[in-house]
């Protein structure tokens, strides 16, 4: 089938290169041409396992094609997939506005029938709107459907989920759109949901707004644990055995973050109260997010007493391993926060040093190695939890710090260990 993708963040490429990958003739179009060009010299705009060998592969098949208009993207593919962002707006509602001009875009350039598909993430009822603006500006008598296939791959694990995901939710509203959406995945052999329209956005909500609340009711028990001396760890293991609890997302630490579940929380809270119910829970979800960076800030100077003139070293700057993502990043902002308090920070990640730069400024070193990075620290705090981070010659770190204090943020290292290499060890709800 021939598919257009009109956006190639994150998701898009993603979706545009498994789409291909299954056997799909697909287009990716952006208003980003620099990014295009980049995809044509077979070169990555983002850092994601496995992706530039796939889209290599499928490329080189002749199913992935980059670059045209919106309007070449509506030309080619039966099914237009919407890819683009939807940040925040400083209400904390979600900015449909992208959504709309690549709406607008498409009824422009509407002749034969099309599928247009929401994957973006935008809150109930957007549908209704992308319907009706592709109906008041394409050519009369044009013929469209309008569906929602919400997304759910996690960046780090992208082409994994997207190949072989949980679920395929389709939200439609016509016989038609099933059945051209089923045919679209039918080669993944996933289970698939159909549903209405408007549960389809509400899934995708609802889901993300579920797991950034389980990240943030662990925070909480941390915060209970560190108070009466008990090891978080424990209760996360103890809980996650009960089948209906589940062992995922009861990781303590610095919070969640990244570009999907700050904005997706705030706009879940932002559309409920639109529709007239005060979501108060996620409005605390989002309070102890933020409460679990701040204590984490309360540590370093516990461990530091006065910050103004210490040398910190920062151990991740992505907002979880196997990404360059930066975007609300947990470890991004403790740096600057401890920055701004006249700390001299010195950052490592294995792979989000430049994306961070871009973000930091000048104030912030941006080292080549975490031994680099730890040289003559007065501590080090681990920010997000890179495997490599694991595996460190720890010893030979110690040696090369000025004080030997860690800050695990991540829960990431073995505290016995830590504290046998003889390093002042303190990690998230951990005696
Ligand atoms: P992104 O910023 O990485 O990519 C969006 C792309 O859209 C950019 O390349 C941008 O240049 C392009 N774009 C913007 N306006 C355009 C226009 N008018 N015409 C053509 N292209 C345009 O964003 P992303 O992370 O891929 O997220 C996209 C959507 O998917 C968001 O709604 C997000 O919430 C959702 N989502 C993201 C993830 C994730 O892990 N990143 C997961 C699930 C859902």
């Amino acid at each position: 089938m021939n598919v257009s993708i009109i956006g190639t963040g994150h998701v898009g490429l993603v979706t545009g290169a498994c789409l291909a990958e299954r056997g799909h003739r697909v287009l990716c179009v952006d208003s980003d041409e620099k990014k295009i060009r980049f995809l044509r010299a077979g070169r990555m705009p983002i850092y994601e396992p496995g992706l530039e060998a796939l889209v290599r592969r499928v490329r080189k098949a002749g199913r992935l094609h980059f670059g045209g208009t919106n309007a070449d993207a509506v030309a080619f593919g039966k099914v237009v997939f919407i890819c683009v962002p939807t940040p925040p707006t400083p209400s904390g509602g979600a900015d449909l506005s992208y959504v709309e001009g690549v709406s607008r875009d498409i009824a422009r350039a509407l002749e034969d029938y099309r599928l247009v598909v929401e994957k973006s993430t935008v809150p109930v009822r957007t549908g209704e709107h992308v319907r009706r603006v592709l109906a008041k500006y394409a050519r009369k008598g044009a013929a469209f459907d309008v569906a929602s296939n919400p997304e759910f791959l996690r960046e780090g694990a992208a082409i994994e989920d997207t190949l072989h995901p949980d679920r395929i939710v389709l939200g439609v509203e016509t016989r038609r759109a099933e059945m051209i959406l089923r045919e679209l995945y039918r080669p993944f052999r996933a289970p698939i949901l159909v549903t209405d329209l408007k549960s389809a956005e509400l899934i995708k909500h609802a889901s993300n707004s579920f797991l950034a609340l389980k990240i943030s009711y662990i925070n909480a028990i941390a915060e209970i644990c560190e108070r009466a001396g008990a090891s978080v760890t424990e209760v996360a293991r103890g809980m996650g055995l009960d089948r209906r609890i589940g062992p995922e997302f009861l990781r303590a630490g610095l919070g969640y973050g990244g570009s999907c579940f700050p904005k997706d929380v705030a706009a879940f809270e932002a559309i409920s109260r639109e529709l007239g119910y005060h979501f108060r829970l996620l409005r605390e979800v989002r309070r102890i997010n933020a409460e679990a960076r701040d204590r984490f800030v309360r540590k370093v100077e516990e461990e530091l007493w006065i910050v103004r003139g210490k040398t910190i070293a920062a151990l991740g700057l992505s907002f979880k391993p196997d990404t360059d993502d930066v975007r609300e990043s947990p470890a991004v902002d403790v740096v600057r926060r401890l920055a701004a308090k006249g700390a001299r920070l010195r950052a490592y990640d294995p792979r989000a040093g430049e994306p961070a730069r871009e973000l930091l400024g000048g104030g912030v070193t941006i080292c080549g190695s975490a031994l680099e990075a730890c040289t003559g620290a007065d501590c080090a705090l681990l920010l997000t939890e890179w495997e490599e981070f694991r595996r460190l010659d720890w010893a030979r770190i110690r040696r090369v710090m000025a004080h030997p204090t860690v800050l695990d943020g991540r829960n990431a290292l073995d505290p016995v260990r830590m504290r046998e290499l003889g390093f002042t060890y303190r990690s998230v709800g951990r005696p």
